[in-house]
């Protein structure tokens, strides 16, 4: 190894170690169900994105084994030598269908999505407006895009009309865009979408939202577009197919001739190989059952619902998320990592979340309840949460 590189490695993990940043990451020994085992252990889990259950449901892993039976386990190529699979195109049809809108691209991530779409569309003539709390792989596709980034602040739409005016009259930009998050993932509050459109409608902005923990869980499943009702006013329509689709992968929904520029023009849509004959056919499942009933969706808001409550009526700062997302806000860092270590031992898997993910002093343990916790599950975290809660000191 090169010297400078161990001399980097060595003083840069040594200084995330001894501040306590040094993030240690726990095998799964079971499926990522609504109970898990970690080191021998069986805990509830209130830590993935796996909002409705789907990653280990029979059917979508039936359609994943016929696939691999038909199709074999690799596409093979990427998308535009010959690693379209006729399973590719039905999902996008699918997709678009789910998302109502004309067409749809599916990408190998979501996080691959924003590296994809921003900078096919984006140049340095241009300007991108951007929620200061976005998701990294929106900040890394705006870098990407060389446009020039203009942060707003969080959900305020009187600094984001400011800076529309702004970026408009200074007649510096060729297009002007604007890019948020349905649902912000560690408060969970939705994005303020209908003024979001206003104001693009009044600047001519380029809409762009990343719905990836809004699909499935608002609007019914169909996204927080949906829940809206604004599928003809945002041009850029992000979903995941990773959290709760359950399986992997991303797609863009928009009007056809967009869908046909990524295809010609996302790199990673040229440059690497599409998604699995199984996570494609498992994908396709997933969005059929979530179109032909709501079953699910429901029972992820009831237990919503029924966790937040029970926290709330102990006593805990809940925050003020609109979504299944339930950050448990400790406030002082060790402290809080402290509490998910304590809430782990005692049968809870629920992660912290701290500077610099979060702003100072706002440490919190995120709660993801799913479709797929039991009444039984939930009261036994609320049990612990209570234990747990009184021995420190922060109910
Ligand atoms: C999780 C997430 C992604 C990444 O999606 P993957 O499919 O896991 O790559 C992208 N954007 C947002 C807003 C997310 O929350």
């Amino acid at each position: 190894m090169s010297s400078k590189l161990e001399q980097f490695l060595k003083e840069n993990l040594e200084d995330l170690k001894s501040r306590g940043l040094y993030n240690v990451i726990d095998p799964l020994e079971s499926p990522n169900g609504p109970m898990i085992t970690i080191n021998g252990k069986k805990l509830v889990n209130l830590s993935s994105n796996n909002y409705l259950g789907l990653a280990t449901d029979e059917r979508l892993k039936g359609a994943a084994i016929d696939a691999i039976n038909r199709y074999g386990v690799g596409a093979g190529a990427v998308r535009t030598i010959n690693g379209t699979l006729e399973l590719h195109v039905r999902l996008e049809e699918k997709l678009a269908e789910f998302k109502g809108t004309e067409a749809a691209i599916a990408y190998q991530s979501g996080f691959n999505c924003n590296m994809a779409a921003i900078s096919a569309v984006m140049d340095k003539n241009d300007a991108i407006l951007s929620d200061e709390l976005n998701h990294a792989s929106i900040i890394d596709g705006c870098r990407l895009s060389k446009a020039k980034i203009i942060r707003y602040d969080h959900s305020d739409m009187d600094d984001l009309r400011a800076k529309a005016k702004e970026a408009k009259d200074s007649g510096q930009y060729n297009k002007i865009m604007v890019i948020t998050d349905g649902v912000f993932s560690m408060d969970g509050d939705i994005a303020k979408l209908p003024e979001i459109v206003e104001i693009a409608e009044e600047f001519d902005l380029i809409t762009y939202v990343d719905d990836a923990h809004g699909s499935g869980v608002l609007g019914k499943g169909a996204g927080t577009v949906k829940h809206f009702g604004l599928q003809d006013k945002i041009d850029f329509q992000i979903g995941t197919l990773s959290k709760a689709i359950g399986v992997v992968g991303g797609y863009v929904a928009g009007k056809k001739e967009l869908i046909d520029w990524l295809k010609v023009r996302s790199r990673p849509f040229l440059f690497s190989t599409s998604l699995t004959p199984a996570d494609v056919a498992a994908s396709i499942r997933s969005i059929e059952i979530l179109m032909e009933s709501t079953e699910l969706n429901e029972r992820l808001w009831e237990n919503a619902n029924y966790l937040k409550k029970g926290l709330k009526d102990l006593g805990f700062d809940i925050g003020n998320s609109e979504t299944p997302i339930t950050p448990c806000i400790i406030g002082d860092e060790v402290k809080t990592q402290e509490f998910s270590k304590r809430l782990n031992e005692e049968g809870v898997y629920a992660k912290s979340i701290v500077f610099p993910t979060v702003p100072r002093g706002t440490g919190r343990v995120r709660n993801m309840p799913s479709a797929a916790h039991t009444k039984e599950m939930l009261d036994q975290a609320i049990a612990v949460y209570e234990k747990v809660g009184k021995e420190m000191g922060i109910i």
